[in-house]
């Protein structure tokens, strides 16, 4: 495979990209994705940008826009308000607490910090899109705070961080997620979830699966994230796959391999690939296409 000599991997401090593949998400979105070899760690180049409507924003806009009584878009609005549940669910159950004081880093439109707050959190958000920090402003009443806010917040302030689909998208993750450490109290729990470059659904669709990653400048093998939480100091103390997402991922990965059309077709190809990946006699711990970690400071005691 050709190599491409760019910037050193912000994990492992490597100076070698492997080229895996060249991907189109649209006319303007044109980019290289490579592979650090001795993390794992997958980066697009050029880098995503903040405000940009490619990969999973595009997929997503394009559910939203008409026909609304199409197959897709009626079950991709019960799926996110199903996953904003579960979400729920799963920050309670891994922080062992069902109060206290919550940010969401990278949190979009905000329906996740609205459900929390409908179960009596305390949540907050930041978000780097103004787009979604409008839609939470004028659907929810949030008042999200901006990007930059990640580095001035005073340390030590929540019980649980959580970011969802977000270490990925900032220029420096080393940077981003050691802020999001330093924002925990000593005893606080932090859930990162991620998109796996090396699960089977992306190694099956390939640069499919990369368009639908677009909005996403790093993505992070489990080799990858261990290596960063060791270097932060943190403990990861439980990795799960979630079935839901691996489903939703195969079937945009058909979606946009049909260019939207035989939504019937991508829907019933993608619920089988995605139930097949998260069964558990193939699941192995690499399979996931959306691995949620949770982890603890590890100064505490074990
Ligand atoms: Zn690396």
């Amino acid at each position: 495979m050709a190599k491409a000599s760019i910037n050193t991997c912000p994990v492992c401090n490597g100076n070698h990209w492997t080229h895996v593949c060249t991907c189109a998400a649209n006319e303007e979105d044109t980019f290289e994705v490579l592979l650090c070899p001795d993390c794992g760690l997958v980066r697009r180049s050029p880098e995503a940008t903040t405000n940009g409507d490619t990969g999973i924003y595009a997929v997503d806009g394009a559910l939203q826009a008409t026909p609304k009584n199409g197959i897709i878009s009626r079950c991709y609005n019960t799926l996110r308000h199903t996953w904003s549940r579960q979400k729920t669910r799963i920050t309670e159950r891994e922080a062992g607490r069902v109060s206290g004081v919550l940010l969401d880093i990278g949190c979009h439109r905000g329906d996740f910090i609205a459900a929390m707050r409908r179960r009596g959190w305390i949540a907050h958000g930041i978000e780097s899109n103004s787009n979604a920090r409008e839609y939470s402003n004028s659907h929810y009443n949030l008042h999200i705070e901006k990007g930059e806010m990640l580095y001035r917040i005073r340390p030590c302030s929540y019980n649980v961080v959580t970011a969802w689909d977000f270490i990925g998208k900032t220029a420096d993750p080393q940077k981003s997620f050691k802020a999001m450490c330093d924002l925990l109290t000593s005893d606080g729990t932090l859930i990162v979830a991620l998109y796996n470059p090396a699960s089977a659904i992306a190694s099956r669709h390939k640069e499919i699966w990369h368009c639908l990653m677009a909005h996403t400048t790093f993505l992070f093998s489990r080799k990858a994230f261990e290596r960063l939480a060791a270097d932060n100091n943190m403990r990861i103390v439980k990795e799960q796959n979630n079935r839901a997402m691996n489903v939703a991922a195969a079937t945009a990965c058909e979606l946009l391999r049909s260019r939207y059309r035989k939504q019937a077709a991508a829907l019933s190809k993608g619920c089988i690939e995605g139930f097949k990946t998260a069964s558990k006699d193939q699941y192995k711990a690499d399979n996931g296409c959306y691995i949620i970690y949770t982890l603890k400071h590890n100064t505490l005691p074990q």
